[in-house]
C-alpha cells in the first residue's frame, strides 16, 4: 500500500501499526494491544466504535436502496432528509441548501468551483482568487492542498496554484510582537489582509477560507477579536466567507458549530468527519440563500450546474449521518462535551510547565502541545532529534495514539468519552511527558 502521509521507511510490512477493531473510546491491533484512541481516528470518530445505531442505519439502508445517485433532478430520501437536518442544526445564520461530497478535500474543492461560478453568474470573471491562512488544513485534492498552509502538502507537488494566497497564521504564542495584546495582535492581522486585499485589487479576490480553530496546523485558536475583525474587512471588499469547519462541526469546541463559538456568519460552509461520526465517508458544504439564488437562476438559463460525484448524497452515508445527527440530539452531545471538556483542558493544561512544553491551548475536546527550547517560541529542538515523534512513541507505548506533526502533538478524542477516559488520557500524557523529558535531557548531555 502506498500509504498517506507516510514516509517510505515506515511503509515497510515491518512497520505499520495495523488496528483491527474499535470499542467505544478505544481501539485494538492486530496483536491484540488495546489503544485510547485520543484522536479519534482522524479527529472524527466522534461516537467511538461499535455503535450499535449506526451500523443498524446502514445495515437498513443497505438492504433497501445501497445506491442511488443525486444527478439530473433525482435523488435519495436519505439524501433530502439529512439536507434538511443540517439545514436546520446550522443557526449562526440561515443557510439556503446544502451539496454533498464524499470527504472534506471534496468539500473545498467544491467551494471554489462554486465560487467561481457564483462570480462568472454575476459577471465578475476577475474575482477569482481566494485568500487562505499559512498552517491552515483544507484537505490534499489539488485545490485543497493549495488552500492549505502548510508547506509539505506545496513542496515536491507544484502548488499552490496561482490564485490562493496565503495570509497570516492568527497564533498569537507564536507570531505576537513584544509587548502587543491579543486585540492588538488581531488587529495586526486584520490590517495585513485589508493590505494584501488592496495590493491584489479587491475586485480579483473572490473569498477567505479559514478554520474556526485550526487544526492539523497545531490546533490553533483565533485570538480575541479576530473573526470580527477579519469578517468587517470581507464584507467591506464583498469577498465571501468560507467556514471549513470539518473538524469543528457537530461539537467538538463544546457548540454545534465553530461558528457558533466565534460569531462567524459565514457564505459557505465545508463540513465532513463526524457528520457521520466516519462510519461512512461524508462531506457537504452549505450554501447561503443569496449564492443559492444566483446559481438557480444561472442554471436555469444556461443548463446545469455541471458539477458532482457519483456518490454525492449516497444513500447509505446519508443514512448514517442522519442517525448520527439523531444521537448526538438525542444524548445532547454539547452538553456532556462541556461537562467533560473542563477536566480534559485543565489536566492537560497542568503540564504547562514542563520544561519541554511551550505552549499547551485548546477548547472543548481539541488540544495541541508545541514543545520548544527554553519555553520559547523562537528556540525549537534540532529536528533531528525528533522530539514530537519521541512523544508521540511514548504515548503509543504506553496505549494512547495521537497525532505528531513536527514537534506539535494533537489531541482530538471521541466525544463520548468518559470522565475516567479523561483521566486516562491525563495520566497517559503525563507519563509520556515525563518518558520525552527524560530522552530530551539525554540528548543534550551527548
Ligand atoms: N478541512 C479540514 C479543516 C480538515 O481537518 C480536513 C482533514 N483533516 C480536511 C478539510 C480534509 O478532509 P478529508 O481528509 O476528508 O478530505
Amino acid at each position: 500500500m502506498l500509504a498517506p502521509f507516510t514516509a517510505g521507511w515506515q511503509s515497510t510490512d515491518l512497520h505499520p501499526l495495523v488496528i483491527e477493531r474499535s470499542e467505544g473510546s478505544y481501539v485494538y491491533d492486530i496483536n491484540g494491544k488495546k489503544y485510547i484512541d485520543a484522536l479519534a481516528g482522524l479527529w472524527c470518530t466522534a461516537l467511538g466504535g461499535n455503535e450499535p445505531r449506526l451500523i443498524k442505519a446502514a445495515t437498513e439502508q443497505l438492504n433497501k436502496l445501497p445506491f442511488y445517485h443525486s444527478f439530473w433532478n433525482r435523488t435519495t430520501k436519505p439524501s433530502l432528509d439529512l439536507a434538511n437536518e443540517i439545514l436546520s442544526m446550522f443557526t449562526a445564520r440561515e443557510m439556503g441548501k446544502v451539496f454533498f461530497t464524499n470527504s472534506g478535500s471534496e468539500a473545498n474543492d467544491s467551494q471554489v468551483k462554486l465560487v467561481w461560478y457564483y462570480n462568472n453568474a454575476l459577471g465578475r470573471p476577475n474575482k477569482k482568487k481566494f485568500i487562505a491562512r499559512s498552517k491552515s488544513y483544507h484537505g490534499s485534492t489539488l485545490i485543497a492542498a493549495s488552500l492549505s498552509g502548510l508547506p509539505a502538502l506545496h513542496q515536491k507537488f507544484d502548488l499552490p496554484a496561482p490564485f490562493v494566497l496565503h495570509t497570516d497564521c492568527p497564533h498569537y504564542w507564536r507570531f505576537r510582537l513584544p509587548d502587543e495584546t491579543e486585540e492588538e495582535f488581531s488587529t495586526r492581522l486584520a490590517n495585513n489582509l485589508e493590505n494584501l486585499i488592496l495590493k491584489e485589487g479587491p475586485e480579483t479576490v473572490a473569498a477567505f477560507i479559514a478554520e474556526p480553530v485550526m487544526g492539523a496546523g497545531g490546533v490553533i485558536l483565533p485570538p480575541k477579536t479576530y473573526f470580527d475583525k477579519i469578517q468587517a474587512i470581507l464584507k467591506k471588499y464583498d469577498i465571501l466567507l468560507i467556514a471549513d469547519e470539518v473538524i469543528t462541526a457537530f461539537g467538538r469546541l463544546g457548540t454545534m458549530f465553530g461558528c457558533d463559538m466565534y460569531g462567524i456568519k459565514p457564505d459557505l460552509v465545508s463540513i465532513a468527519k463526524a457528520l457521520s461520526s466516519a462510519y461512512m465517508p461524508i462531506g457537504a458544504i452549505l450554501v447561503s440563500p443569496e449564492i443559492t439564488d444566483v446559481i438557480y437562476s444561472q442554471s436555469n438559463k444556461l443548463g446545469s450546474f455541471a458539477h458532482g460525484f457519483t456518490y454525492s448524497g449516497h444513500p447509505v452515508s446519508c443514512a448514517v449521518a442522519i442517525e448520527t445527527l439523531k444521537i448526538y440530539n438525542e444524548r445532547n452531545i454539547i452538553e456532556h462535551v462541556n461537562k467533560i471538556a473542563p477536566r480534559f483542558q485543565e489536566g492537560i493544561k497542568a503540564f504547562s510547565g514542563s520544561p519541554i512544553v511551550g505552549e499547551i491551548r485548546g477548547l472543548g475536546l481539541i488540544l495541541g502541545t508545541e514543545f520548544v527550547d527554553n519555553k520559547s517560541p523562537n528556540d525549537p529542538f534540532p529536528a533531528e532529534w525528533g522530539v514530537g515523534s519521541i512523544f508521540g512513541a511514548e504515548c503509543e507505548k504506553r496505549g494512547m495514539l495521537i497525532r505528531v506533526a513536527g514537534d506539535s502533538i494533537m489531541l482530538s478524542p471521541p466525544l463520548i468519552m468518559t470522565p475516567n477516559e479523561v483521566e486516562e488520557i491525563i495520566s497517559k500524557f503525563g507519563d509520556a511527558l515525563k518518558a520525552t523529558e527524560e530522552r530530551i535531557a539525554e540528548l543534550k548531555f551527548k
